[in-house]
């Protein structure tokens, strides 16, 4: 592949944590263009840690993370939804978020994403738990990053939401770094696995089930 000697990220030795206390340590990974990466492992592993230290959100303890400079990123945080404003429009957070964006492109793309585009884009209308995801996770995807962080999306999604966001995921171009303990999207959208446990991250191929 072209883009083969230029990863989007590359961590070099570099452990994450707390307080100086580490979390995860020894990590080598790097991460290249279109890379399809799902993160398994257990509560409190530090999952979302290392999709933290991915995103620039956290800076390692130890050895470093390089970026690559075209590295634009999009990241949904596990627990960011409580930060939206649940009476404002998604016009208003898509301007907060990225001030040049017309409010048509983004009715067509909330459109395009089934998010029943004019109820939610009723300015007065409260949003619930999954169409507050479905506003975070369409702005991302039409931002277009070239590395998509996902720490578990959809958590508040239904079904047909959940499948919505496959269609998205699979189109998309960039790559993928997804928390998910939901198998279908991990066996539609993922092509590799890093295991998250004991303190270090384990790179595995294939399939779940092996
Ligand atoms: P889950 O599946 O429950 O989301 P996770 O794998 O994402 O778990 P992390 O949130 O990365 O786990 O947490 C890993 C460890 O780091 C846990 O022991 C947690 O208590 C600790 N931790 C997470 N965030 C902080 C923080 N802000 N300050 C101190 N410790 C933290
Ligand atoms: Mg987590």
């Amino acid at each position: 592949a072209p883009d083969a000697g230029n990863p989007l990220i590359g961590f070099e030795d570099m452990s994450l944590g707390y307080a100086d206390q580490p979390i995860l340590s020894g990590l080598r990974q790097t991460l290249a263009p279109g890379d399809r990466i799902g993160l398994l492992g257990r509560n409190g592993a530090g999952k979302s840690t290392l999709i933290r230290a991915l995103a620039g959100d956290l800076e390692p303890l130890t050895g470093r993370i390089q970026r690559a400079r075209n590295l634009r990123v999009g990241y949904f945080a596990q627990h960011q939804l409580e930060q939206l404003d649940p009476n404002a429009s998604p016009v208003v957070h898509l301007q907060r978020i990225s001030p040049k964006a017309e409010p048509q492109k983004l009715r067509d793309f909330l459109g395009g994403f089934d998010f029943r585009g004019n109820q939610a884009l009723d300015p007065v209308a409260p949003f619930s738990g999954g169409e507050k995801a479905r506003l975070v996770l369409a702005i991302l995807v039409w931002q277009a990053p070239n590395l998509l962080l996902l720490d578990e999306p959809t958590n508040h999604l239904d079904l047909e939401m959940r499948h919505a966001l496959n269609l998205a995921l699979q189109a998309f171009e960039g790559a993928v770094v997804v928390v998910s303990h939901d198998r279908y999207l991990l066996e539609s959208t993922v092509a590799d696995y890093w295991l998250v446990a004991g303190g270090s991250v384990t790179e595995f191929k294939g399939d779940l089930n092996d």
